[in-house]
């Protein structure tokens, strides 16, 4: 993958107190501006929409080697009925797609000059990956992100997924698999208790 040619970290996906990229994961603390590998990141939105205000309930990121560590502590039913749901459920046929240029064509002198791929990140993330709600609606949703330093990577994410949909997602986690989040909550986030509740409900989902 050429990293240069990556879009830029989009606005949503900005550390929103710095407004600059995150530059630690949330578990292991790792530099993840020097890190060559990649992180993703999720962030929790509350939304007014009579009152045109949006808040942060909380954001993070993590790299990729704590979320294998993590999502290795889910019990197997629950990775089952994950990917299942996923599968079923998530509209990987409708993502948009960004691709880079191959190298063939930035060589072709003398032709039309190649314009790079604009990426508009609202086209990824204006409705519910699951069940379509446009976001302007919705009061609750999360934004969801794989990057690399300062860059990211469209994929299938970013992608957005609404309150509802995480609320079907929660329940298909086992005892064993919501004890592990509690656990993981309470360490590494120490915001009220409210903030704690909804954090409980958050399976990784990069
Ligand atoms: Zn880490």
């Amino acid at each position: 993958m050429n990293y240069e040619q990556l879009p830029d970290i989009p606005k949503d996906f900005l550390n929103s107190e710095t407004g600059v990229p995150f530059d630690k994961c949330l578990v292991c603390e790792c530099n993840l501006m020097e890190e060559t590998q990649p992180y993703s990141i999720e962030r929790a939105i509350r939304h007014y929409p009579e009152m045109k205000l949006k808040s942060v309930v909380f954001e993070y990121a993590i790299c990729s080697k704590c979320t294998k560590t993590m999502e290795s502590e889910l019990s197997d039913d629950t990775k089952m009925s994950m990917t299942k749901f996923f599968m079923e459920r998530f509209n990987y046929s409708e993502r948009p797609t960004w691709q880079l240029l191959d190298a063939s064509e930035e060589d072709n002198v003398g032709e039309e000059p190649v314009e790079p791929p604009v990426f508009d990140c609202n086209l990824w993330i204006d409705k519910c990956a699951i069940n379509e709600m446009p976001r302007t609606e919705l009061y609750e949703y999360s934004l969801c992100a794989r990057c690399i330093g300062s860059k990211i990577i469209p994929e299938v994410a970013p992608y957005m997924i609404s309150g509802l949909a995480q609320d079907e997602l929660i329940e298909l986690f086992s005892n064993k698999s919501l004890g592990f989040l509690d656990d993981f909550t309470d360490k590494h986030f120490s915001g009220p208790p409210e903030l704690k509740e909804l954090f409980k409900g958050r399976p990784m989902l990069v």
